[in-house]
């Protein structure tokens, strides 16, 4: 009998990553959303979301 893994042992540490400013999740690695962006032509999420996560200008708020 093998000891089963746990998952975070079965997982890599970063598969996805969750982009705000586009409210999707992504794959680093590959470049790929894995989200599609919906239906609606006003969603301010997904109107400037471009084809690239590597693409997406991450807004740096320096509040001081
Ligand atoms: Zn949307």
């Amino acid at each position: 009998m093998t000891t089963p893994r746990t998952r975070q042992e079965a997982a890599p540490p970063y598969d996805k990553e969750y982009c705000e400013t586009h409210d999707a999740y992504f794959d680093p690695l590959k470049d790929e959303w894995l989200e599609s962006a919906c239906d609606d032509p006003n969603c301010e999420y997904c109107v400037d979301r471009p084809e690239r996560p590597s693409l997406v200008v991450k807004i740096q708020q320096s509040e001081t």
